[in-house]
């Protein structure tokens, strides 16, 4: 199968060329402008190399319910020219195919259950922590979408009483996104986050922000497997900070194998940061078969 893969993010536009196996056979970067011009040249990449079926993974917050009029729109995204754009419509009616859509952390997720390290486990969460946090969540075979789809990243964190950041999410204030994702880093420690490599107190308490939530979700949900991505992630030294507090918040109430081996229930992405565009892959071939 000639597949298409389009990870749609606020600031670019990563398309591929693949098939049904994860084998990616050429791919580009597009940047994010307005609809107007960016677009047209994502019309004209999928045009002239022609696909049976395109998945699209999405930046939003976007709409999954297919029985709504606004099936394919990016919602209330702060981007305003995309605010209320139809990504699905504009790209269905110019290549005349079936199209996939999903969450950008769907896709994520969807690309290491299907092609990587999380294969064949029933319940698995992708968080990415960068520009903001997000969460797709895999289950029982298909992606939770539930009433709109999870928020994961706004989940709400108890501050710790040393941390007199005020946090930075206009919703609100200080949930998982407004006190530790990128910016928020930068802004209360004053420099960017790549640069904080070797302040311990800056990870430590990243990695009780992240634990806090992680464990809520293990509580909530359940999860086989947690993968944490983004580009914040890359500070390698917050896995084990993470396992550990992760760990001590759970108190020892959930008694299961995975969590008795933390390095491979907490981990890494594992697909050299193609789970995205995998996972594009994927809901194509999911788009054609139905
Ligand atoms: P996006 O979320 O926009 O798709 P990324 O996942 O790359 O993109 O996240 C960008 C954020 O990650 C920025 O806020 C940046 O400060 C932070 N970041 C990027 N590289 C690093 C790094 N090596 N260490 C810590 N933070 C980083
Ligand atoms: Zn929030």
């Amino acid at each position: 199968m000639r597949l298409g893969a389009l990870e749609a993010g606020g600031t670019k536009m990563v398309c591929a060329i693949g098939d049904e196996t994860g084998r990616i056979f050429e791919q580009v970067s597009i940047p994010t402008q307005t609809p107007d011009v960016t677009m047209p040249k994502l019309i004209e990449y999928f045009k002239e190399r022609g696909v049976e079926a395109l998945g699209v993974a999405c930046f939003g917050p976007i709409e999954l319910d297919r029985n709504s009029p606004q099936y394919g729109c990016i919602t209330s995204t702060p981007k305003l020219a995309w605010r209320n754009y139809n990504i699905v419509g504009g790209l269905a009616d110019a290549l005349q195919c079936p199209i996939g859509f999903d969450t950008d952390v769907n896709g994520s997720v969807l690309g290491e259950v299907t092609f990587g390290q999380a294969k064949g486990k029933n319940c698995v969460i992708y968080l990415t922590i960068g520009t903001g946090v997000g969460g797709g969540i895999y289950i029982d075979g298909r992606l939770l979408h539930g009433m709109v789809h999870p928020e994961a990243g706004h989940v709400l964190i108890r501050k710790r009483s040393d941390d007199t950041y005020e946090g930075k999410c206009p919703y609100h204030k200080t949930c998982l996104e407004g006190m530790a994702a990128g910016p928020a880093i930068e802004e209360r420690w004053g420099r960017k986050a790549a640069e904080l490599a070797d302040r311990t107190e800056v990870w430590d308490l990243e990695a009780d922000y992240i634990a806090q939530a992680l464990t809520g979700y293990i509580l909530t949900l359940s999860p086989e497997m947690i993968i944490l991505g983004g580009g914040v992630m890359h500070q390698e030294q917050l896995f084990p900070l993470i396992r550990q507090k992760v760990t001590q918040l759970l108190g020892g109430y959930v008694q299961a194998e995975e969590l008795e081996d933390m390095e491979r229930y907490i981990v890494p992405a594992s697909l050299h940061d193609d789970q995205g565009i995998m996972g594009c892959l994927e809901l194509a071939r999911r788009e054609i078969a139905g």
